[in-house]
């Protein structure tokens, strides 16, 4: 499994990552994206390499 987080304060809700995640981890909620199916999270990082703002990061738990 693993932990998504995103760090609200860098959040610009660009939206890049909820494009980008293959599993559709991310929804955007009051302008900032959310980890709303963390479940489903493969772990791929691709998130993390597509965020402008280095918000998101990816944790094996
Ligand atoms: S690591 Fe991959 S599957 Fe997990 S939230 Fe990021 S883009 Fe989606
Ligand atoms: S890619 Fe980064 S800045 Fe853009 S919505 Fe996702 S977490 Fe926010």
């Amino acid at each position: 499994m693993y932990q998504v987080d995103v760090d609200k304060e860098k959040c610009t809700g660009c939206e890049e990552c909820i494009g980008a995640c293959p599993s559709s981890v991310f929804e955007l909620e009051d302008g900032k994206s959310e980890p709303v199916e963390m479940d489903e999270c493969i772990g791929c990082e691709t998130c993390v390499e597509v965020c402008p703002e280095e918000a998101i990061t990816v944790t094996e738990i």
